[in-house]
C-alpha cells in the first residue's frame, strides 16, 4: 500500500459490512466510507481539477465528512488541512495563505472561514459549503474506485501546531508518518477490530485525527464520532455504544469529573482510559486511579503524528509522574546543548528518531534545519530519563526560566502550588527580576467559593521547594489563556506581566 487511502479500499474489501463510523442517529460501513471517498475523489479531480501536491483547507466540526475529505485528497495525492475552527478570519487567512490553499471546505457554523478567503495572500480557487453542496457534490459523482495515486513519502497532511509557544506551524505528515504512527498504537494499545471509541477531540489537532481516529480505521475498529465536546454527551455515547477505548485531554477528563451524576453512567464497558496532550493535573490522574478505569498517560506531538511515549496502567502508580516509555518503533535520547547524551537522571532535550517523524515544516526551511538533525527530530520538550528508559518531563525549554543561575522549570512550580485545595489551576511564568535574571510569577485560579492571599501561596510553596523556585509574585485571574485543546498558553500571561496588567 502506497498510501493512506488505500486503507479505505482495503477495509471496505476485509470488513465492508462493518460499522466504521457512528455520528448521532447515522451510521457509516466501511464500504460506505470506501465509495463516498470514491466519489469525493473523482469529483475533486474531474470537477474541481485537483491532483497530487494541491492543497485542500477545512474548517469544519470533527465529522465523518472531515475524514472522507482526507480520504479522498490522499486518493488523489493531494494534502489536507483541517484548520482550527477557534480561529478568527486572519488567523484562518494566514494558515490559507501559508498553505496556499487551493480549495476549502467550509461550515455555516464558522462563518468566520469564508471572510477569511478575503484576507491578504489566500489564493483559494473554490469554496465548498457541507450540508447540501457537499451532498449534491457526492449525489452526482461517478463512483468508479480510484486507486491510489500515491507515493507513501509524499506529504498526506499538514496539519498546523496547536500555537502554544508561538505562531502555528503546517507540519508536514507523510502517509508513511501516518501508517507507522498507526501500527504503534495497535500495537501499544492491543487494539482489536471489536474495539469502540467515542471521539471527542478536535480534528484539526492531531490528537484527534493520527492518535485515535486513523489506527481505528487502520485495524478495522468503530469510531463513535462527536461534533463537539460536550462532557454529558460522551458520557451517554460510552454508554449507549459501549466504547472501550476513551482519549481525552486534561481539561476534557476535568469536566467529565464535574458532571454532577457521574456515578450513574455504566463506564465498565471502558478497557482504557487515556489522557494525553498536556500535563495531566494531579486531581485528574487520581480521579483516573479512583476510577477503576484501567488508564494510561500518552505523550506526542504534532511533528510525531503524533505518538511518543505511553504510560501504561500497569506503571501508573510505580512510575508516577512519568510519560512512560517510547513506543514500539521509536528512538528517544536525551542531549544537552551539544547534543550530546546526558547521563541517567540528568535533564536534556528529548529527540526523537522514527517513521512517524514529519518531513519538515511547510514553507520554513530554517525552522526545519533547526528542528531536525542528524535525523533526529528535537522537540524542544526537557525530561529525564531513569534506569529503565522512563521518561519524565520538566518542562518545554521556552518555558523554563533561571533565576540567579539555577534552573527553574516551571512545571515543577505549577505541581507543587496545585497541591494547595483552595486552587484550581495554576500556570507560572518567568519575569525579569533586576537581582536574579529571572524569578517565577504565578497566575492562579481559585476553585470557586475559595479564598487564599499571595502570601499564603507563597508560603504554602516555600515549604515544598527550594526559595529560587518559590514564585515572587503571584496574581489572581478568572481563568488561563489556552489553545482548543486546553494548553496554556504563556506567551499570553508573559505579555500579560509586560503589558503591566494587573
Ligand atoms: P506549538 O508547537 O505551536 O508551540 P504545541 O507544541 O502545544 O504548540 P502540539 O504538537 O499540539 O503543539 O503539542 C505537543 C506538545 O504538547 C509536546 O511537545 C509537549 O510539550 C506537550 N505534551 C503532549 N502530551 C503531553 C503529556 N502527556 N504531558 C506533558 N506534555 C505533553
Ligand atoms: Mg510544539
Amino acid at each position: 500500500m502506497q498510501g493512506i487511502g488505500d486503507w479505505a479500499s482495503h477495509r471496505a474489501q476485509l470488513s465492508g459490512d462493518k460499522v466504521a463510523f457512528v455520528s448521532g442517529d447515522r451510521s457509516w460501513t466501511y464500504r460506505e466510507f470506501d465509495d463516498r471517498t470514491n466519489r469525493l475523489a473523482n469529483q475533486l479531480r474531474d470537477r474541481l481539477g485537483i491532483r497530487r501536491g494541491d492543497r485542500i483547507a477545512a474548517v469544519i466540526p470533527t465529522s465523518v465528512d472531515c475524514l472522507e475529505i482526507l480520504f479522498a485528497a490522499a486518493k488523489l495525492g493531494a494534502i489536507f488541512t483541517p484548520i482550527n475552527v477557534r480561529l478568527a478570519a486572519p488567523e484562518i487567512g494566514y494558515v490559507l495563505a501559508d498553505l496556499g490553499a487551493d480549495l476549502l471546505f467550509v461550515h455555516a457554523a464558522f462563518t468566520q472561514a469564508r471572510e477569511a478567503v478575503n484576507e491578504p495572500g489566500v489564493c483559494v480557487r473554490e469554496i465548498i459549503a457541507l450540508g447540501d453542496e457537499y451532498d449534491a457534490l457526492l449525489s452526482t459523482a461517478d463512483p468508479t474506485p480510484v486507486t491510489s495515486m500515491t507515493d507513501r513519502h509524499d506529504v498526506a497532511v499538514i496539519m498546523y501546531t496547536s500555537g502554544t509557544t508561538g505562531r502555528p506551524k503546517g507540519a508536514m505528515i507523510t502517509h508513511e508518518n501516518l501508517r507507522a504512527n498507526a501500527a504503534a498504537v495497535v500495537s501499544a494499545f492491543g487494539l482489536r477490530s471489536c474495539d469502540v471509541t467515542v471521539t471527542a477531540l478536535p480534528m484539526f489537532h492531531i490528537g484527534g485525527l493520527g492518535l485515535y481516529t486513523l489506527p481505528f480505521i487502520y485495524m478495522g475498529g468503530r469510531n463513535v464520532i462527536m461534533p463537539s465536546f460536550d462532557p454529558v454527551a460522551v458520557l451517554d455515547a460510552v454508554v449507549a455504544e459501549r466504547a472501550t477505548q476513551l482519549l481525552l485531554v486534561p481539561t476534557m477528563w476535568q469536566a467529565i469529573m464535574d458532571v454532577p451524576d457521574l456515578e450513574s453512567y455504566d463506564l465498565s464497558s471502558l478497557e482504557c482510559a487515556l489522557t494525553s496532550g498536556a500535563p495531566a493535573p494531579a486531581s485528574v490522574l487520581d480521579f483516573l486511579a479512583r476510577s477503576g478505569i484501567p488508564f494510561r498517560e500518552g505523550f506526542g506531538m504534532t511533528e510525531c503524528s503524533p505518538s511518543v511515549a505511553l504510560l501504561d496502567s500497569e506503571y501508573v502508580r510505580e512510575k508516577a509522574g512519568s510519560i512512560g516509555r517510547p513506543l514500539f518503533g521509536i528512538e528517544t535520547r536525551l542531549v544537552d546543548e551539544l547534543d550530546r547524551d546526558v547521563p541517567v537522571g540528568t535533564v536534556g532535550e528529548l529527540l526523537v528518531r522514527a517513521d512517524n517523524v514529519f518531513a519538515g515544516y511547510w514553507m520554513r526551511p530554517d525552522e526545519t534545519a533547526r528542528a531536525l538533525r542528524d535525523g533526529w527530530f528535537h522537540t524542544g520538550d526537557m525530561g529525564f530519563s531513569d534506569e529503565e528508559g522512563f521518561l519524565t518531563l520538566v518542562d518545554r525549554k521556552k518555558d523554563m526560566l533561571i533565576s540567579g543561575g539555577e534552573n527553574v522549570y516551571s512545571r515543577e512550580v505549577e505541581l507543587a502550588i496545585s497541591r494547595m485545595p483552595e486552587i484550581r489551576d495554576v500556570a507560572v511564568v518567568g519575569a525579569a527580576h533586576e537581582k536574579w535574571g529571572e524569578t517565577p510569577v504565578a497566575f492562579v485560579v481559585l476553585k470557586e467559593g475559595e479564598s487564599a492571599t499571595a502570601d499564603e501561596v507563597i508560603a504554602f510553596t516555600r515549604q515544598r521547594l527550594a526559595g529560587f523556585k518559590t514564585p515572587t509574585r503571584v496574581e489572581f485571574i478568572e481563568t488561563l489563556p489556552t489553545t482548543a485543546t486546553g494548553k496554556i498558553q504563556k506567551n499570553a500571561l508573559r505579555d500579560r506581566l509586560l503589558g503591566g496588567s494587573h
